[in-house]
């Protein structure tokens, strides 16, 4: 039977380091990071990330702007809207809440954010930095899946990983940290799927992540024995929560496995804000005669 890898013990042990760090910020620079986002026209799905946002921000005593955009802002608008913000020297990160409206290209838009307040960490150089093992600022899930794995101890050098889902967000960017670990990475997406071959990766995965967003695509008993298993997907079943993996089979058979609700989600906003305090830090440091 797995232990369970839950986020929130996780995110106050980082959350404690954070406010140390805020402090350590205040007393050197005489500053408070302040994390602006923004929003295009009302949405129920990001009003509940925007509320524990607010909460941990509240919490870490950043100061925390809100802009709602009119939901018929353009793509040209928004970008403007980035730019002043990207001037904005009060402003220390920039976050677009998601999804956008149909109209707007969500991918067109990380370029445009100053990559020194780019706390979701999509912006081309901050993504590049990553590839060379230099990561400062990176994808809050990402990094959210790492820290857990982390937790476990588990050294992961030469260690079987296995990433279902290859979105820019989640499975790009933890196939990639995985892959500065040492660990063999196999990164399956929609293609593997259809071809069939989706039971054969997982079930050599000592690490497995699953990130797709479609209940139970990954069967519990291919999960290998003694694997790690990370859950991003989030599915709405009737009133339910649940991931991308059959929970109860996997249990079974996993060393570690997230809960979903409950593993990697609550730590996903802890790095977002450890992503403002690196950027406070990245822009002081360019700032400082030292
Ligand atoms: P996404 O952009 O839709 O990506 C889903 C990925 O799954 C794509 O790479 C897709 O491949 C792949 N895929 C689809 N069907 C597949 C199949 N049958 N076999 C193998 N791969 C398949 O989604 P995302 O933004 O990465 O999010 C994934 C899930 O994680 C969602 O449920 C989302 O809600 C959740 N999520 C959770 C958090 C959190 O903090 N807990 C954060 C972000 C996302 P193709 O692109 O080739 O179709």
């Amino acid at each position: 039977m797995a232990k369970l890898l839950e986020g929130r013990p996780i995110a106050e042990k980082i959350k404690e380091q954070l406010k140390e760090e805020i402090e350590n910020l205040q007393v050197k620079f005489k500053t408070m990071p302040t994390l602006a986002t923004i929003q295009v026209g009302e949405n129920s799905q990001s009003a509940i990330y925007l509320k524990s946002q607010k909460k941990l921000a509240k919490d870490l005593r950043v100061e925390f702007r809100e802009h709602l955009l009119s939901a018929a802002t353009t793509e040209s608008e928004l970008i403007d809207y980035i730019g002043k913000l990207n001037q904005d020297k009060f402003v220390t990160g920039i976050l677009l809440q998601l999804p956008l409206p149909s109209h707007i290209n969500s991918k067109n838009i990380p370029i445009h954010i100053d990559p020194l307040k780019d706390v979701e960490g999509m912006h081309p150089e901050n993504v590049g930095q990553a590839l060379f093992g230099k990561m400062r600022i990176g994808s809050c899930t990402a990094l959210a899946v790492m820290e857990l794995i982390k937790s476990t101890g588990v050294d992961l050098y030469g260690k079987e990983a296995v990433i279902v889902g290859h979105s820019e967000i989640v499975g790009k960017p933890v196939s990639l940290l995985l892959l500065d670990k040492f660990a063999t990475t196999t990164t399956c997406h929609i293609a593997t799927g259809q071809r069939g071959y989706l039971p054969t990766h997982v079930k050599r995965a000592e690490i497995l992540v699953v990130a797709v967003g479609k209940p139970g695509i990954i069967q519990g008993e291919w999960v290998q024995e003694g694997a790690i298993v990370i859950d991003v997907g989030i599915n709405k079943v009737g009133d339910k929560i649940v991931g991308d993996v059959e929970f109860e089979k996997a249990f079974e058979r996993a060393g570690y496995i997230t809960p979903v609700p409950g593993g990697v989600g609550p730590l996903t906003v802890t790095m977002l804000m450890r992503n403002l305090v690196e950027a406070a830090k990245l822009q002081q440091e360019g700032l400082s005669p030292s």
